[in-house]
C-alpha cells in the first residue's frame, strides 16, 4: 500500500492527514475500513449468499464476502434476523441464518449497497 504519511515531514507544509474518500479528516471520517486501515465501501464487498443443509434437515442462509472490520456484522446480522424473522449467528466472518432466506437477504444486502449475488443451489 502506498502512503502519503511522511511526504511533508519537517516541512511548513505538513498538514494532518485527510481520509483519501472523503477527505475529512481522519478523525472525522465515518468511512468503513478494514483491519489494515484502508477503506472497503459496501459496494467493494462483493456478498455472497447461498444455503446449505445442516444435521437433521435444517436450512441456513450463508453470508459471506464481507469485510468483518469494515461492515458491522453483528448490526447486518440484527437487521436480516428482523427482515427475516429468523434466528442467526456469526461464524468464522460468516452471516448464518436459521432458514431459506436467500431472496430476502439479496434484497437487504443491495438495498444497503453491497453487490450481492446468490451462490449454489
Ligand atoms: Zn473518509
Amino acid at each position: 500500500m502506498g502512503t502519503m504519511a511522511g511526504l511533508f515531514d519537517g516541512t511548513p507544509l505538513e498538514r494532518p492527514v485527510t481520509c483519501e474518500v472523503c477527505e475529512l479528516p481522519r478523525d472525522r471520517c465515518g468511512c468503513p475500513r478494514n483491519a489494515a486501515g484502508v477503506v472497503v465501501l459496501s459496494k467493494d464487498q462483493p456478498a455472497r449468499v447461498g444455503r446449505e443443509k445442516r444435521a437433521k434437515g435444517k436450512t441456513v442462509t450463508m453470508v459471506s464476502g464481507l469485510d468483518p472490520v469494515a461492515s458491522d456484522l453483528a448490526e447486518l446480522l440484527r437487521r436480516l434476523k428482523t427482515a427475516c424473522a429468523a434466528g442467526g449467528t456469526i461464524a468464522q466472518g460468516r452471516i448464518e441464518l436459521q432458514g431459506d432466506h436467500r431472496e430476502m437477504v439479496l434484497t437487504m444486502l443491495r438495498e444497503l449497497g453491497y453487490p450481492a449475488k446468490p451462490t449454489g443451489g
